[in-house]
């Protein structure tokens, strides 16, 4: 994302030529656009461009014709080539103007792109099959402890049948719980969201299921222990039991359809539960027979942050995912009360975006990385200051940055 080598001089007035060359995901369609932009403006416009997805060809610097226009923004390593063919002088990152966004012009015939794919399949995704009003019934088949001895709390996986009616789902989406019961104003009680942490398919893959992974809200208040209403009623639930249940909600965790996407996966605590059902959908091996149309070939790299190693979820999974796809599954992890970071405090999973920032940009210039965070509110500042801060290392501005990879919907955020 670097325009690298050369003249480091702040006066440069080269006027640069280039052809943008839409490909990235949410376009419509494919279309070419013609600008020119100062050099000040080229190292925003080459960020801008990497993080659509778009290609850039640069065929003219001070309206001479260069004799291969071909350089392409838009891999790890790309403005490398950009720079090897236009020789452009190296830009100081304090100083780059944002990238103008120019009009599109010229469209090409409309031709299948991951953008119409992505949008086909968002069109595709089920929400709100059942609203409140009325609800689907479903029947708890199992409710099992995610946690083993020495854990800090009660995190359960819930598991109901969803046989009996048209409630399914897709990797991302959650559901709603209407717990039994009423409320301190003697009203029915309202709906509380959870993510699903099963696959479309179910823990079982036999379709006709959906797992969450629930954790018991517990707090202090005047002295007094407070338990959460639904968590507890989730947490403590029979076999057998009938719930109400409402949605499916949510396209802004979808996985990206193309089996050779990268994925950054940013979790804490119950956050891993939509991670958890990518893991399967990409490693799983019953997952990858039901599914010969996704057979994950791309990196996914998982940060884990718990606060000791008896909270981690799914420890043995993962464990498994890393030994059958060494090639293919990255898993850090960051437990605040046994790990130290570089300054001797609670290691936290923001400490480990730092020290892999190096990693995690070159995966970002990739228009095939896309980065999910998921878990409680209170994580996303550190994240954001950790990416600040990783950014503004390599030159680059993160409050520039997380705009454009949201828009080029790379970016996806769910956070409670
Ligand atoms: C999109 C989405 C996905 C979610 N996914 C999950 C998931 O996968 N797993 C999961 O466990 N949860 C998830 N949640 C959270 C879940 O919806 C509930 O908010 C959570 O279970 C608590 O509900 P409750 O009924 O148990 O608590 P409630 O009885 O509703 O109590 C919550 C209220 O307690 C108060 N409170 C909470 N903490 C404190 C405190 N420390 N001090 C004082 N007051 C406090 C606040 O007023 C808060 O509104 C998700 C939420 C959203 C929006």
């Amino acid at each position: 994302m670097r325009v690298s080598t050369g003249n480091t001089s702040g006066s440069d007035s080269r006027m640069f030529t280039v052809v943008i060359e839409n490909l990235g995901v949410g376009r419509p369609r494919r279309a070419t656009r013609q600008l020119t932009v100062p050099f000040q403006q080229l190292q925003s416009l080459l960020q801008s461009v990497a993080l659509r997805g778009d290609r850039l060809k640069i065929i003219s610097v001070d309206g001479q014709p260069l004799a291969a226009p071909e350089a392409a923004a838009q891999a790890p390593g790309s403005t490398g080539a950009v720079a090897a063919e236009n020789d452009a002088p190296q830009a100081d990152a304090g100083e780059t103007a944002a990238a103008p966004d120019p009009v599109a012009a010229d469209p090409l015939p409309a031709t299948p792109s991951p953008a119409k794919k992505a949008a086909v399949a968002h069109a595709d995704v089920p929400v709100n099959l059942y609203k409140p009003k009325d609800p689907f019934i479903g029947t708890v088949i199992d409710n099992y402890s995610l946690l083993v001895d020495g854990a800090i709390g009660r995190v359960n996986q819930i598991t109901f049948d969803l046989s009996g009616g048209n409630l399914h789902y897709i990797e991302g989406q959650s559901i709603g719980i209407i717990p039994e019961g009423t409320d301190a104003n003697g009203k029915p009680h309202k709906l509380r969201l959870y993510s699903i942490a099963s696959t479309r398919h179910g823990d079982n893959v036999e379709d006709g299921t959906v797992s969450l992974c629930v954790r018991q809200l517990e707090y202090e208040k005047e002295g007094q222990t407070i338990y959460g209403v639904c968590s507890t009623f989730l947490c403590d639930i029979e076999p057998g039991a009938k719930v109400k249940i409402t949605g499916p909600v949510g396209k802004e965790m979808l996985l990206p359809p193309d089996e050779d996407a990268n994925i950054i996966m940013f979790a804490t605590g119950t956050g891993i539960a939509p991670m958890r059902a990518y893991l399967r959908r990409m490693f799983e091996p019953t997952e990858r027979a039901k599914n010969p149309e996704y057979q994950f070939a791309g990196k996914a790299w998982l940060f884990m942050g718990a606060p000791k190693t008896a909270n981690l979820l799914y420890e043995d999974d993962l464990q498994r995912y890393l030994t059958d796809f060494p090639e293919n599954f990255r898993y850090t992890k960051a437990i605040s009360r046994e790990q130290q970071n570089a300054k001797g405090g609670r290691m936290y999973i923001q400490d480990r975006v730092l020290e892999n920032a190096d990693e995690i940009f070159a995966m970002i210039e990739d228009p095939k990385t896309h980065v999910y965070m998921c878990g409680l509110r209170g994580m996303e500042p550190g994240i954001d200051e950790a990416m600040t801060a990783a950014a503004a290392a390599k030159g680059l501005n993160w409050a520039e940055l997380r705009p454009q990879l949201k828009k080029a919907e790379r970016w996806h955020v769910e956070t409670y």
